[in-house]
């Protein structure tokens, strides 16, 4: 058999450890690293290293094969090319499966050109061009994942059912110098929502998927026994894996890379126990040496479980992105580092954890499931960012090719917990100050289990108080759980392990709070915090008017990444009931943009521009070739929402009755603080409702009209 072997392209990552200032913690007594000087981020803003020999993008590496007797030549451009892949093995074809990526004439050859589809029940994969006309309208990742969802999952297909899927998608910019362009998507059907679901993550796995050639990677079906799965430029192969059952999400990545036999240069997320059982809100974790990336929200590492996957590995390809305009971009992308460096101090100090005490001095930090929305200052600083930094912070990690390094390792020796990742702001939300719970090393043991036993830290800990309140009123006692009450800091420890492992009232919690509320009863409804099935994120639908109406009409329910929150906080212009729809729309293009891109919110706010502007349109022209114009940028934002909703509409979970919000955001105003007396009541948010279907060109039951679905270039789908 002829082989050809493609050079292997490997790109620096830019980690330059040597340019943050140190210093020695007091509670582990190692070095920290800490913020930059001036002359490092003049350093920094020369990151972008173009390639000086982009790859020729007609090769097709089977091209000419002849010693075999054979036309080995495997044309993609017509039609998909199926392969039978062994369970343990490489592709039995004529030669390896390198897809002619980057075909002439086809999609730009920024894109790696393929979508590999893998069949879990037989192991079958399948590659399938990438329409250029598909390019343009969806972009990439978010575009492409939902695009997946929208053709392969039935409507009526169940979240664990066969017929769902599990899309990994990543963008036109992925692998390139450009900055921070290291996102990568899943997409899905949620157990959470019922309906379709991104989810997004960072660190090395993305821009090894990239160098792959496969822009989206679809799982389809359910493997007969415990698998893993291994992605590769020839394809996709599945490994048995009934011995990595119980093993954690960090274990998992080591035993993976360990058995693939080539260190870091295969990228792994995992499912945890709670994926294994089903935890609904079950998350994924992919744990590279720079950087540990979560797919947190939606129940993605639940899907993982129906389907019999405990984890995917990708091994780094030799596809090298080739930009149209090379100069171009790296001008435009060298002007915003310096922005992008001053905007993002806070995170490059705590990371996002930085957010803890000023938006609890604003008074929109939900307390005791949200019954209040601010806690003293000394007691907010004991969970702070500034603290953590102080005390247990042992480095600053990375995603590839990132200046800013939000991410940070923790270290809390009393809690066995040594270079664990950072608590996120949402996370001390979740486990934290919706607990009532103050005890910071309590907390990080908590998010460390979270993350090893792989659930979201979100809906847990809003499910924990959730059912705390549950408890104060009287509608569970001391029989159900001995856990309940509200600052019980080794009770919500307990409550992690007992979730994950669906072990005594752990089971109850494992299906959410929305699952609970109706198992409950009563008024056990007014306590939920979440919409459509999720609960809230951090960011308090009372206090922020976009929020109401942002998390009411989200795709994905309580997410934080459909309406962006940052504007609102950040603005002395007030958000009100008349200007909210359309901000919330603007911004749900922005995000649906943004993660297509597969650019990370962080940098794209703090050094692009938080809503879509001339920078993204020449970033996408200067990568890809096209003209576009700022407004046909925008539509591919809007282009995508629209895809997303009309998932939704099909699967019967997106209408004017689920497009609403809990009864405490509607009947309960803000009870004191800076934002005392603010809520949505539901007049209110009929009237946002009107508005923003009005600004879509959704009917009055908030369906995309024909009209809208022309305009869109959506028809297809309705
Ligand atoms: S800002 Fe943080 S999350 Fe974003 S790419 Fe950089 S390290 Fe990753």
């Amino acid at each position: 058999m002829n082989t050809i072997r493609l050079r292997p392209v490997r790109k620096e990552i830019h980690l330059s450890p040597s340019l943050a200032f140190c210093h020695v913690s007091p509670r582990h007594g190692r070095h920290v690293s800490n913020r930059k000087t001036p002359d490092a981020l003049a350093v920094e803003a020369s990151t972008y290293v173009p390639s000086p020999h982009p790859r020729p993008h007609t090769h097709n590496p089977c091209e000419g094969l002849t010693a075999s007797g054979r036309n080995d030549t495997h044309d993609t451009r017509n039609h998909a090319v199926r392969d039978r892949v062994t369970r343990s093995g490489g592709a039995d074809d004529c030669c390896p499966r390198r897809r002619s990526r980057p075909v002439t004439g086809s999609v730009p050859p920024v894109y790696g050109g393929e979508v590999l589809h893998v069949h879990l029940d037989t192991g079958e994969t399948e590659t399938e061009p990438i329409a250029p006309a598909d390019a343009r309208r969806f972009l990439g990742g978010n575009g492409f994942v939902a695009k997946a969802v929208a053709d392969h999952v039935p409507p009526d297909a169940g979240p664990f059912d066969p017929e769902n899927v599990v899309a990994f998608g990543v963008g036109p910019l992925n692998a390139t110098p450009f900055q921070s362009t290291s996102r990568g998507v899943l997409g899905f059907v949620s157990p959470m929502t019922n309906g379709f679901f991104d989810s997004t993550f960072g660190g090395t796995f993305p821009r090894a998927q990239k160098t792959t050639g496969f822009e989206s990677v679809v799982l389809h079906g359910r493997a007969p026994d415990p698998s893993y799965v291994v992605v590769t430029e020839e394809g996709a192969r599945l490994e048995p894996a009934e011995d990595l059952a119980g093993l954690d999400t960090y274990e998992t990545c080591s035993a993976v890379r360990e058995r693939e036999g080539v260190g870091h240069d295969t990228h792994v997320i995992a499912a945890g126990p709670a994926g294994e059982n089903q935890v609904r809100y079950a998350c994924l974790l992919h744990e590279s040496k720079i950087r540990e990336g979560v797919a947190g929200r939606g129940g993605a590492g639940a899907v993982f479980g129906s389907k019999n996957v405990k984890a995917v590995a990708v091994r780094e390809g030799s596809f090298e992105p080739e930009l149209a305009r090379n100069d171009d971009l790296r001008e435009l992308a060298t002007s915003r580092m310096a922005p992008l460096m001053q905007e993002t101090t806070m995170l490059q100090n705590y990371g996002t954890a930085g957010l803890v005490n000023p938006i609890n001095e604003m008074g929109k930090l939900g307390q005791r499931n949200n019954q209040t929305e601010q806690t003293d200052p000394e007691t907010a600083e004991k969970v702070s960012g500034e603290t953590l930094r102080e005390e247990y912070v042992t480095e600053d990690t990375t995603c590839a090719n990132c200046a800013v390094r939000c991410g940070k390792h923790v270290t809390v020796q009393s809690e066995g917990v040594t270079d664990g990742k950072i608590p996120e702001f949402e996370s001390l939300f979740g486990t934290s100050t919706m607990q009532d719970v103050y005890d910071l090393p309590r907390v990080v043991k908590v998010n460390d289990l979270c993350d090893r036993l792989g659930m979201d830290t979100i809906s847990f800990g809003v499910t924990v108080a959730f059912a705390r309140e549950c408890f104060e009123k009287g509608l569970l006692t001391e029989d159900d759980s001995s856990h309940l009450a509200f600052g019980d800091a080794d009770g919500l420890v307990e409550l992690t392990k007992q979730t994950a492992h669906r072990e005594g009232f752990g089971d109850r919690l494992a299906d959410g709070s929305f699952t609970l509320a109706e198992d409950l009863g009563g008024d056990a409804e007014k306590y939920l915090h979440g919409s459509k099935g999720l609960e809230f994120a951090a960011h308090s639908p009372r206090g922020l008017k976009g929020m109401s109406i942002g998390y009411a009409t989200s795709t994905r329910g309580g997410s934080h990444h459909d309406t962006r929150p940052t504007l609102q906080y950040g603005s002395e212009e007030p958000y009100t009931p008349e200007n909210s729809p359309e901000f919330a729309a603007r911004s749900q293009h922005f995000t649906a943009l943004g993660d297509s891109l597969t650019q990370c919110r962080f940098v794209s706010e703090g050094g692009w521009g938080k809503n879509i502007n001339d920078r993204y349109r020449d970033a996408i022209n200067h990568a890809t070739g096209w003209s576009l114009s700022t407004e046909e940028v925008e539509t591919i934002g809007e282009r995508v929402y629209n895809l997303e909703r009309l998932i939704n509409v099909r699967r019967g979970v997106a209408n004017r009755e689920t497009d609403t919000l809990p009864y405490r955001v509607m009947h309960e105003p803000i009870p004191d603080g800076p934002s005392a007396g603010m809520y949505c009541p539901p007049e209110e948010l009929a009237g946002m409702l009107d508005d923003y279907y009005a600004v879509r060109g959704w009917d009055d039951d908030g369906v995309p009209t024909p009209e809208t679905l022309d305009r869109l270039d959506l028809a297809e789908f309705a």
